[in-house]
């Protein structure tokens, strides 16, 4: 049988520093890798931000046409990378779990189901697979042999380190080279070779210390370094060379930079055929952080403030992935009314096709697949709205946004007459006249429709 026809998509590769049509690989099957959560603390809206990003992506692939194999991982192991030197900035799920006396596995529970569920609130698709770095020692171990084999790394008295020397293209993603680094750097860098060099492996501390986290290796008791769980976890799910690597602009510099020097030392294969970063969620002009309490915003404190995550998905989708954005709480504002109103629109939408609607359509997914163009997506969805499209186009439509109209209540408006009887039945149950009560409700059957007690009081449906 020939194959259907699939819509050309045009994504932005970071690497290429390009537009390029993507294809995926081999067969039908997207392979994708998103960078997860750090879980010692809930994430904040800017990390829901990259998030979604990545969820539109999913989706466009999907309505494109393909089956997305998405692999997410969660760092679950306690270690963070400061992000401008590579340095370990100290072991915060640790710290944090010392300051909630809790052991470090207890906290990263936490967090990890607190996650599943925001994201699950946000509408984002669950990721195919979602791994735990704790749960991939092994690989990690096996993968950091093979660069040790290889003639990749050197020991000193905290870790074994990844020489980034001996790769001629380190730092091609991030859009500078280990030399220049190496000569405009004021970092200390201890017992490093180059300040670009990073871990593979940590020590536990000091000897007779007992850690929550920590693990035998060939090296010595202690625990991986961040970047290599997404390099050994990916190429085991995926394979060697994935389709699409994604993350939020800050892993451009450091972390993807990392994951590209381990795996292609250890495969000789380029690690993914294409690189994508979304940008960074602002507030007041300032990098959103997990430790400023005037930053980090999550997605609690949005329903704290009575705001629906969608809210916050619709305002995100007003904004191209790619330029940063701003956050304030009267622009949530406007993006909840937007939403709204759409929800109401949608409500008094014709239910059979309508003549607007392959216009919509074909214009929507054409913007999607524009390397993501929502908010082009958004203003033709209202285009369409204005111009009588149907709700079954729209709630195609919403396969892309996924602002879960399928979901909302669109109760059918009661006619008058029916609304009078429901009334009425109310009146004689209220007096206690029961047989006149059900009158009521057997001429509402009669009429098809049906009567059902809430606590919020009586509601009408058509049956
Ligand atoms: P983390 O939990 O810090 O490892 O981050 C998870 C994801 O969120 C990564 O893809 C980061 O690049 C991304 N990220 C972190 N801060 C922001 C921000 N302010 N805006 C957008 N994405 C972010
Ligand atoms: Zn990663």
């Amino acid at each position: 049988m020939a194959q259907k026809q699939k819509l050309a998509v045009t994504l932005y590769d970071s690497l290429a520093r390009a537009e390029r049509p993507f294809e995926p690989s081999i067969g039908n099957t997207v392979r994708l890798y998103t960078c997860g959560p750090t879980v010692y603390k809930s994430p904040h809206i800017g990390n829901y931000r990259t998030f979604i990003f990545e969820d539109l992506l999913r989706r466009t692939l999907m309505v494109a046409g393909w089956r997305v194999k998405h692999v997410m991982n969660i760092t679950d192991v306690g270690h963070i990378t400061h992000s401008e030197t590579g340095e370990d900035r100290g072991d915060q799920i640790a710290q944090e779990a010392a300051r909630l006396q809790k052991t470090a596995w207890e906290i990263a529970q936490y967090y990890e189901k607190e996650f599943i569920e925001d994201n699950a609130a946000l509408n984002n698709l669950p990721p195919t697979k979602l791994v735990r770095a704790t749960e991939h020692i092994p690989e990690q171990i096996a993968l950091i042999k093979t660069l040790e084999k290889k003639g990749f790394t050197y020991r000193t008295t905290d870790g074994l380190y990844f020489d980034t020397s001996k790769l001629q293209n380190y730092g091609e993603l991030a859009g500078r080279d280990s030399a220049t680094i190496q000569a405009g750097s004021r970092v200390a860098i201890g017992e490093k070779r180059s300040p670009t060099d990073f871990a593979l492996w940590k020590f536990s501390e000091a000897e007779g210390e007992k850690r929550d986290m920590e693990w035998p290796s060939p090296w010595g008791m202690g625990f991986p370094g961040w970047h290599i769980e997404c390099s050994a976890m990916s190429m085991k799910y995926l394979g060697k060379t994935l389709d699409i690597h994604c993350g939020g602009s800050d892993l451009r510099e450091i972390h993807h930079p990392n994951e590209i020097a381990q795996s292609e030392a250890a495969t000789g294969k380029t690690f993914s055929r294409f690189w994508m970063h979304g940008a960074f969620l602002t507030v007041k002009d300032e990098k959103m952080s997990k430790s400023s309490p005037e930053t980090n915003i999550t997605i609690a404190t949005l329903r704290e403030r009575g705001f629906d995550p969608l809210d916050f998905r619709y305002f995100t989708l007003g904004t191209h992935y790619r330029k940063p954005l701003s956050f304030s709480w009267e622009a949530l504002e406007g993006a909840r009314a937007a939403r709204l109103k759409l929800v109401g629109a949608l409500a008094k939408l014709p239910k059979r096709k309508a003549a607007a609607d392959e216009d919509m359509k074909k214009d929507i997914l054409a913007a999607f697949a524009d390397d993501l163009g929502a908010p082009q997506a958004l203003a033709r969805l209202w285009q369409g709205i204005r111009e009588s499209a149907s709700r079954p186009a729209v709630l195609w439509a919403d396969h892309l946004f996924g602002l879960n109209f399928a979901h909302i209540p669109t109760a059918s408006p009661t006619p008058p007459h029916i609304q009078a009887l429901a009334d009425a039945r109310e009146e004689y149950r209220r007096s206690k006249d029961w047989q006149k009560a059900d009158e009521m409700r057997e001429k509402l059957a009669a009429e098809g429709w049906r009567i059902e007690d809430t606590p919020r009081g009586p509601v009408v449906h058509k049956i």
